[in-house]
């Protein structure tokens, strides 16, 4: 159906949806490398693209149109690609807009291999990088060279949950010809749009809120602009990152519930935030629906609600944040986020323990930090499991 006036939700259940042979509720899975061809003539009009049709999956595919379609619909944007992994969209995004002698600027809290990656792959590419504070908007005018070509923004940023002013940041890019990326992952489509505040280029970690249910890993990019989105297809069917027919199906079932997920993990995150800030063994507690969070008032005017991520110091620093790790039964000691289950994790010994330590306090990352994904349980339960671990410290 044509979803182009419909609201968020609807778009959610339909958008993407094409008709099939049987009249499927559900979009099929097109499990097949490749498609035959009608005659000799038909090959040759698909490949010289005269005319629509499919050839091959790593070039498109029914089944992940569908979610490319959805995808590009939820963010507003012109046309989005699908990748295997978060980080195929990351590796992608790099090479399809950075070339030797480039230059560019990223918020220094990234994802941990979205960071690594360039500074090691990119760096021997001859691509140049500073990291910085992109929050301090003033950071962000001096870091920007005459070579730089992209901005990279994680807004609320992995683990520190720091948030920067996206409709700012975007006049800046642009007024230095600069294009703006932005990691949504955080905040999902649902809690803030990125094209919308002036964004080029959206990227996702699908195995994160989109999907939800933590059974994929999945990656996109979403651009504005019909030639970025041409350029960002041309890199993925080169570097072959593509996703699986299978994989897109499973997406395209997982985002249905986007908004209703996100809704009721918000409204838990909101009450776990206000049990730790009032908690004696907790030194501190970063969640932008706080009102001591020092960007209360960005999140308001940049998200429809503050999320479902909450960073925490546990009184006690690495020990103590060991024996909370030991001591939570119900939230799962995992990393990755924005599932229905609650996730819990401790960055110095875990997903940042690779850093090199100047670049992990570079990304305001302590040891006594303990980042929270918030589930979809029964919040009582939730709160009860860390009231009973932090007990033990
Ligand atoms: C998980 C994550 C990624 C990488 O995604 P994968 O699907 O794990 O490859 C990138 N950015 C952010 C913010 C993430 O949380």
């Amino acid at each position: 159906m044509d979803t182009k006036n419909k609201g968020f939700d609807t778009k959610l259940i339909h958008s993407g949806d094409f008709e099939n042979q049987f009249g499927a509720a559900v979009t099929p899975i097109y499990q097949t490398s490749t498609f035959a061809f009608k005659s000799a003539n038909h090959g040759a009009a698909l490949f010289d693209g005269k005319e629509k049709g499919y050839i091959y999956t790593r070039i498109a595919n029914p089944t992940i149109d569908a979610l490319e379609h959805k995808l590009a619909d939820l963010e507003n944007g012109f046309g989005a690609v699908v990748f295997a992994s978060g980080m195929g969209a990351v590796s992608t995004l790099y090479a399809a807009m950075l070339k030797s002698g480039d230059h560019i600027v990223s918020s220094a809290a990234i994802y941990g291999p979205s960071r690594s990656l360039m500074e090691t792959f990119f760096k021997d590419f001859g691509v140049a990088s500073t990291f910085i504070d992109t929050s301090n908007l003033d950071e962000i005018e001096k870091a920007i060279r005459p070579n730089t070509k992209l901005l990279y923004v994680e807004t609320p940023t992995n683990p520190t949950i720091s948030l920067t002013d996206l409709k700012k940041a975007s006049e800046i890019a642009h007024k230095h010809g600069v294009l703006l990326a932005v990691d949504n992952t955080f905040s999902s489509p649902y809690l803030q749009k990125p094209l919308d505040l002036g964004a080029d280029i959206v990227l996702h970690s699908l195995t994160k809120f989109i999907n939800g249910h933590a059974d994929i890993v999945g990656g996109a990019l979403i651009a504005k602009d019909p030639e970025i989105y041409a350029r960002l297809r041309k890199t993925m069917t080169y570097f072959g990152a593509n996703m699986d027919p299978h994989q897109a199906y499973m997406v395209i079932r997982g985002v249905k519930t986007l908004s209703i997920r996100v809704e009721r993990a918000v409204e838990n995150a909101i009450k776990v935030a206000e049990f730790l800030e009032n908690h004696p063994k907790i030194a501190w507690v970063a969640y932008p629906g706080l009102k001591s969070h020092p960007q209360y008032e960005l999140a308001k005017k940049q998200m429809k609600a503050p999320g479902t991520m909450i960073s925490f110091g546990v009184k006690g620093g690495l020990k103590a944040g060991k024996t909370l790790m030991d001591n939570v039964h119900l939230a799962l000691l995992a990393v990755s986020l924005g599932g229905v289950e609650s996730l819990i994790q401790h960055p110095a010994s875990m997903t940042h323990a690779s850093l090199r330590k100047e670049a992990r306090e570079s990304a305001g990352i302590s040891d006594e930090l303990v980042r929270f994904s918030v589930g979809i349980e029964n919040v009582e339960d939730i709160i009860e499991d860390l009231d009973n671990a932090l007990k033990m410290i």
